[in-house]
């Protein structure tokens, strides 16, 4: 039976994270992003997160251009052509290229409310087994090493299972040196966000000697071609974040040898269903994955948890706990880290209420469309 949709409707929020954010792109503080929402004729509401930026710095996209193609062209394509599974969203978004991250938030609204309508969380909607994940952390460039060191030993503290931790040319080598030195058993990788090239080689082969889980996205952001030459010399784990945006980019990675490991960011892959696909591929080839993280708030964390609980999400992933970000986060309960895990809801769909009162306060636009 088709999903009866009556509605979407876009919630625009600007929420003001606890602590900026520096990556090799620049700094944020300020997140603000679409909670879409899909209600059905009997009242139940889905939703969905989108997890662009305002600066087209990771991909292409923008949360205003978000808007653009959700108002002007995917919402109109959910209208016109009826749908029994959400796994049907995708193929027929299909039509318009690239733009996943508009696409994924639709899409995981879609999800939800398929969900919701079965009764069934979107954990078990997905596939997913594991009634807990094990998460890491990931922390930005820190303007000192002693700052660096405070905060890991008190995200260590907290029970974070793996410490992500972002580089660029000068903020590296030295730097992890120090890191892995002060904690010499805890896990550790490193995300790059393509702040380097080929001619970096030499000092790249240096992270071999610091026991690292793996480096993410070393090279330009769309490369599979320079990461398989550098993952033939170096024996730290390429773990591919940017250059995957579709289960036939996943494939052609693997084929190469472009990467040991896969980050899958399901706004990136254009939303849940691809990046089960991308899942069951990395799966059926021996690659493990983990679910990256876009400074999410609560909708979209409810997601990246959802997905994590299939069986190939080998290693700890982004999603820390709602307070890491946060004062108050969009969903009650917030998300919650014990001891490195998050306890998967068991309640239909993303499991999570909205928070009424804080969707308002954070939201400076909405906007309906009937359906
Ligand atoms: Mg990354």
């Amino acid at each position: 039976m088709a999903i009866p949709f009556k509605k979407i409707i876009l919630h625009r929020l600007n929420m003001r994270m606890i602590f900026p954010f520096t990556t090799s792109f620049g700094t944020m503080q300020d997140k603000e992003f679409f909670i879409v929402e899909a209600v059905d004729t009997e009242g139940n509401r889905g939703f969905g997160e989108s997890v662009s930026f305002p600066i087209p710095w990771y991909t292409e996209e923008t949360v205003k251009s978000n808007k653009d193609i959700m108002e002007d062209f995917l919402i109109p394509i959910l209208r016109e052509n009826p749908i029994n599974h959400p796994d049907e969203v995708f193929p027929l978004f299909g039509r318009l290229r690239g733009n996943n991250m508009a696409k994924a938030a639709i899409e995981g609204a879609v999800w939800d409310l398929y969900a919701k309508r079965q009764g069934v969380s979107l954990a078990k909607a997905l596939g997913g087994e594991k009634t807990q994940i094990d998460v890491g952390i990931s922390i930005g460039i820190q303007p000192t090493i002693t700052e660096l060191l405070e905060k890991i030993e008190g995200f260590l503290d907290q029970g974070y299972k793996r410490i992500k931790l972002k580089i660029k040319p000068g903020h590296d080598v030295e730097m992890l040196r120090q890191v892995r030195a002060a904690f010499p058993d805890t896990k550790i990788m490193a995300d790059a966000n393509s702040a380097y090239t080929l001619r970096d080689i030499d000092l790249l082969k240096q992270l071999d000697d610091l026991d690292l889980m793996m480096i993410e996205q070393p090279l330009q952001h769309h490369d599979i071609i320079d990461h398989a030459k550098l993952q033939k010399e170096i024996q730290t784990p390429i773990c591919l974040d940017e250059s995957i945006h579709s289960l036939y980019d996943a494939q052609k990675a693997i084929e190469l040898g472009s990467c040991k490991i896969i980050n899958i960011k399901v706004g990136r892959v254009g939303g849940l269903s691809e990046s089960v696909k991308i899942h069951d591929y990395c799966e059926a080839h021996g690659i493990p994955v983990w679910c990256g993280g876009m400074l999410e708030a609560g909708v979209g964390r409810a997601h990246n948890v959802a997905i994590t609980t299939l069986s190939n999400f080998v290693m700890p992933g982004d999603t820390a706990g709602s307070s890491r970000y946060w004062e108050k986060d969009i969903i009650k309960p917030e998300v919650v880290v014990k001891n490195g895990s998050i306890q998967v809801p068991t309640g239909p769909g993303i499991g999570y209420e909205i928070d009424e009162e804080a969707l308002e306060e954070f939201r400076f636009e909405k906007v309906e469309y009937d359906m």
